[in-house]
């Protein structure tokens, strides 16, 4: 009844040891990196730097020799691209279960269980883990920073060659986005492509990521599919979203619903965006957006 949780520097691991506690005893994290803070809630944190290629496989079966040493029959690893990857590696290699993007575990006389989103958001699954090693991945936020350096291990990871993925284009990078403190996002209520500067002087007057809803993406094609918020997109939880000519569809919220304070900005009352909001802001966006800006750019004058 021990738990593992992996994440990358800079993630907040707290919400994952969260996630372990009322299944687990105890719950190590490992912060895979050269630095990482002391996890709350943790009874150890270590960060293991790789003497080794670190490749998805090296880090697999680093993080596999981890399971082992610990007797770990729970691993819970931050779901980011790379994080992925190695879960999928780890659960060949440990002929483990796995479940993505879990919400939320339990744990019957059967074995694990991991809640999953299904449909969007309006339903939730649960899935039972019945393996001797149970995997999870979930959402994960970024520190607030200021914890207390976690101790340093080195271990040998193998470099398993012929392995190394290669070719990632700019759709593989998460950009900014999933680790965003502020998020100013934009649909299909911007007319047209010049009109972004003006939603992008927003998001550079409070210090955000710039991210959209699909059909920017998809149909007009202005923006890549790392800055889309969404079911198909990147899951964002920042602590402020502003959501700026949206219509709220579920494929958009739960995206973006986490967020600690979402402000919505749209010329529709009834737009669905605002049951999700806490400040809605009923007007057209060529009127409130330009003037926000430029009040906030003012203030940090
Ligand atoms: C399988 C699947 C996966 C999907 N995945 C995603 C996903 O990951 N992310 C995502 O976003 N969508 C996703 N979608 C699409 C989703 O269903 C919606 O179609 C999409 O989110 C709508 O985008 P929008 O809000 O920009 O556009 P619209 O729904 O067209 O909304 C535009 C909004 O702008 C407002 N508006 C217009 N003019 C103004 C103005 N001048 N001032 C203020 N407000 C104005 C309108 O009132 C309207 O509410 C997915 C759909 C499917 C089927």
């Amino acid at each position: 009844m021990s738990a593992l949780v992996v994440v990358e520097p800079g993630h907040d691991a707290q919400t994952l040891v969260e996630l372990a506690r009322p299944v687990s005893t105890t719950v190590d994290v490992v912060v895979l990196g050269e630095s990482g803070e002391q996890a709350a809630g943790a009874d150890s944190t270590v960060v293991v730097t790789a003497d080794g290629c670190g490749c998805g496989e090296a880090t697999a079966a680093l993080v596999a020799e981890l399971v082992g040493a610990k007797g770990a029959d729970l691993l819970v690893l931050a779901s980011t691209e790379r994080l992925r990857e190695v879960a999928a590696l780890l659960t060949a290699r440990l002929d483990a279960a796995c479940a993505p993007d879990a919400v939320a575990l339990g744990r019957t006389d059967e074995g694990l269980t991991a809640d999953r989103l299904l449909y969007g958001g309006v339903a939730i699954g649960t899935l039972a883990l019945q393996r001797p090693v149970a995997i999870v991945t979930a959402a994960v936020k970024p520190s607030a920073g200021g914890g207390a350096p976690a101790p340093v291990q080195t271990m040998a990871a193998p470099c398993i060659e012929g392995k190394t993925l290669t070719g990632r284009t700019a759709v593989a990078d998460e950009g900014g986005l999933a680790n965003a403190d502020r998020v100013v996002a934009f649909g299909r209520g911007v007319r047209t492509h010049d009109d972004i500067a003006m939603v992008r002087a927003l998001a550079d007057a409070l210090g955000a990521e710039l991210g959209c809803s699909r059909p920017i993406v998809d149909d007009l094609k202005w923006l890549d599919l790392p800055h889309q918020v969404g079911l198909t997109g990147t899951t964002v939880k920042p602590q402020l979203y502003v959501a700026v000519g949206i219509s709220g569809q579920i494929q958009h919220l739960v995206g973006m619903r986490e967020s600690k304070l979402i402000i919505s900005i749209n010329n529709n009352a009834s737009a669905p965006i605002f049951e999700a909001s806490d400040v809605a802001v009923v007007a057209d966006l060529y009127e409130v957006v330009p003037r926000l800006a430029q009040a906030l750019a003012a203030r940090s004058a």
